[in-house]
């Protein structure tokens, strides 16, 4: 897969547009916050075959920038299913945070995924898993060798869980069953440079209760 990140607004939150460079195929993964995004992509010559936007979460930051790239490319869209009540509050996620200003319209959801659920396009295909914790129903894309995170897991740090509507127990058991996938998968994060499950597993400071549960005696430990 070809790999794009494509850094975004005042969030600099990581979209990402992957590709398959055999047929050219490709899907987007997250909106960032505003018009950024769109308009990288009206710029791209040639435009990108994009077939799907896929949404991690519901955040502002990840999601406020549907209803701008829909305007651009009228493609199906996916969000997690238990994602659908925060995605309902974008009109008001602005206060939340003091800025009225980045209120967002709510775009089209098309279609709705829950864990398991596989994602084929024509020339590739991505897993669903869901990951709780960050928002009540965020969660990762998966291919053989990427996985693409959104706020589940950040390289040495993992999304924040005291927004509304977080939950640091549903997050401990997500990242549980996260790093129950191959080790190799290359993370593609919502924030920061990619990373490995495995080297997260290894050195993620808040992974030490995994390491604990399973023996391992490396890397320092935040308890949380
Ligand atoms: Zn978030």
């Amino acid at each position: 897969m070809e790999i794009k990140c494509i850094t975004v607004g005042l969030f600099q939150v990581n979209t990402y547009l992957i590709c398959d460079p055999g047929s050219g195929e490709c899907v987007i993964v997250d909106t960032g916050e505003g018009d950024d995004l769109a308009a990288r992509m009206a710029r791209m010559a040639p435009r990108p075959d994009v077939r799907a936007i896929l949404l991690t979460h519901a955040h502002l930051d990840h999601a406020g920038g549907l209803a701008s790239l829909q305007a651009l490319l009228d493609i199906p869209t996916y969000l997690p299913e238990a994602e659908l009540p925060l995605f309902e509050t974008l009109p008001r996620q602005g206060d939340w945070f003091g800025m009225p200003a980045l209120n967002r319209p709510c775009g089209r959801i098309d279609n709705t995924v829950s864990d398991g659920q596989v994602i084929e396009m024509d020339h590739f295909r991505l897993t669903f898993i869901s990951t709780p914790g960050h928002s009540p129903g965020q969660g990762c894309y998966y291919t053989e060798n990427e996985i693409f995170v959104g706020d589940t897991l950040f390289a040495g740090g993992i999304g924040r869980t005291d927004l509304p509507m977080g939950n640091p127990a549903l997050m401990r058991d997500s990242l549980r069953r996260l790093m129950t996938l191959p080790g190799h998968l290359r993370v593609f994060p919502g924030h920061g440079p990619a990373t490995t499950l495995e080297r997260e597993l290894k050195t993620n400071p808040f992974l030490g209760y995994l390491r604990v549960e399973r023996g391992m005696t490396e890397g320092a430990s935040f308890p949380w």
